[in-house]
Protein backbone atom coordinates (compact mmCIF):
# COMPACT_ATOMS: atom_id res chain seq x y z
CA UNK A 1 0.00 0.00 0.00
CA UNK A 2 2.82 2.13 0.80
CA UNK A 3 4.56 1.62 -2.23
CA UNK A 4 2.12 2.68 -4.62
CA UNK A 5 1.60 5.95 -2.67
CA UNK A 6 4.74 7.67 -4.85
CA UNK A 7 3.70 6.19 -8.26
CA UNK A 8 0.28 7.39 -7.64
CA UNK A 9 1.43 10.87 -6.47
CA UNK A 10 3.97 11.24 -9.50
CA UNK A 11 1.09 9.98 -11.65
CA UNK A 12 -1.13 12.42 -11.31
CA UNK A 13 1.53 15.48 -10.68
CA UNK A 14 2.87 14.25 -14.35
CA UNK A 15 -0.50 14.57 -15.77
CA UNK A 16 -1.11 17.85 -14.10
CA UNK A 17 2.11 19.24 -15.24
CA UNK A 18 1.37 17.94 -18.81
CA UNK A 19 -2.17 19.91 -18.54
CA UNK A 20 -0.31 23.14 -17.51
CA UNK A 21 1.38 22.90 -20.22
CA UNK A 22 -0.82 21.63 -23.23
CA UNK A 23 -2.74 25.00 -21.51
CA UNK A 24 -0.17 27.53 -21.60
CA UNK A 25 1.84 26.47 -25.00
CA UNK A 26 -0.57 24.02 -26.58
CA UNK A 27 -2.50 24.76 -29.70
CA UNK A 28 -5.96 24.92 -28.18
CA UNK A 29 -9.39 26.60 -28.82
CA UNK A 30 -10.82 29.14 -26.45
CA UNK A 31 -13.38 27.23 -25.28
CA UNK A 32 -11.02 23.99 -24.83
CA UNK A 33 -8.46 26.31 -22.49
CA UNK A 34 -11.40 26.93 -20.19
CA UNK A 35 -12.51 23.71 -19.97
CA UNK A 36 -8.57 22.61 -19.34
CA UNK A 37 -8.58 25.24 -16.68
CA UNK A 38 -11.36 23.57 -15.14
CA UNK A 39 -10.40 19.58 -15.11
CA UNK A 40 -7.01 21.01 -14.28
CA UNK A 41 -8.42 22.41 -10.87
CA UNK A 42 -10.99 19.67 -10.38
CA UNK A 43 -7.21 17.40 -10.38
CA UNK A 44 -5.44 19.71 -8.36
CA UNK A 45 -8.41 19.63 -5.87
CA UNK A 46 -8.54 15.62 -5.68
CA UNK A 47 -4.88 15.73 -5.12
CA UNK A 48 -5.20 17.86 -2.30
CA UNK A 49 -7.61 15.53 -1.07
CA UNK A 50 -5.68 12.81 -1.69
CA UNK A 51 -2.53 14.38 0.34
CA UNK A 52 -4.15 15.33 3.02
CA UNK A 53 -6.05 11.75 3.75
CA UNK A 54 -2.67 10.00 3.02
CA UNK A 55 -0.59 11.93 5.84
CA UNK A 56 -0.33 10.48 9.38
CA UNK A 57 -2.34 12.56 11.68
CA UNK A 58 -0.12 13.86 14.49
CA UNK A 59 -0.65 12.41 17.11
CA UNK A 60 -1.32 14.21 20.16
CA UNK A 61 1.35 14.09 22.64
CA UNK A 62 -0.65 12.27 26.21
CA UNK A 63 1.10 11.85 29.72
CA UNK A 64 -0.40 9.93 32.55
CA UNK A 65 -0.62 12.00 36.11
CA UNK A 66 -0.79 10.03 39.30
CA UNK A 67 -2.47 12.38 41.97
CA UNK A 68 -1.69 11.97 45.30
CA UNK A 69 -3.87 12.99 48.27
CA UNK A 70 -3.47 11.99 52.41
CA UNK A 71 -5.61 10.11 54.80
CA UNK A 72 -5.61 12.32 57.68
CA UNK A 73 -5.00 16.26 56.24
CA UNK A 74 -6.18 17.95 52.85
CA UNK A 75 -2.37 17.38 50.93
CA UNK A 76 -2.69 17.07 47.52
CA UNK A 77 0.20 16.46 44.80
CA UNK A 78 0.75 15.83 41.32
CA UNK A 79 3.21 13.59 39.94
CA UNK A 80 4.29 11.75 36.39
CA UNK A 81 3.19 7.89 36.82
CA UNK A 82 5.45 5.53 37.36
CA UNK A 83 5.33 2.09 36.46
CA UNK A 84 3.56 0.08 39.06
CA UNK A 85 1.19 2.91 40.27
CA UNK A 86 -2.76 1.94 41.17
CA UNK A 87 -5.46 3.61 42.83
CA UNK A 88 -5.12 3.38 46.14
CA UNK A 89 -1.94 2.19 46.89
CA UNK A 90 -0.08 3.68 49.55
CA UNK A 91 2.77 5.49 48.92
CA UNK A 92 4.41 7.06 51.76
CA UNK A 93 3.84 9.17 55.21
CA UNK A 94 2.63 13.12 54.71
CA UNK A 95 4.27 16.00 56.51
CA UNK A 96 1.18 15.74 59.22
CA UNK A 97 2.05 11.78 59.97
CA UNK A 98 -1.05 10.75 57.62
CA UNK A 99 -1.04 7.79 55.22
CA UNK A 100 -0.71 8.60 51.32
CA UNK A 101 -2.07 7.29 48.98
CA UNK A 102 -2.73 7.25 45.12
CA UNK A 103 -6.33 8.74 44.57
CA UNK A 104 -6.45 9.04 41.02
CA UNK A 105 -4.79 8.53 37.68
CA UNK A 106 -5.35 9.63 34.40
CA UNK A 107 -4.33 11.24 30.87
CA UNK A 108 -4.09 14.27 29.79
CA UNK A 109 -2.87 15.97 26.32
CA UNK A 110 0.29 17.68 26.31
ZN1 LIG B 1 -1.31 14.76 55.63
Amino acid sequence: MKARIPTLLILIVSMVLGMLVTLLVGPLPPNARIQHLLVLLLVLLLLATFTQRMLPKPRPRRRTITVIKCLSCDMRLERDFREGDYVFKRVGKCRCGGELYIDMIYDIES
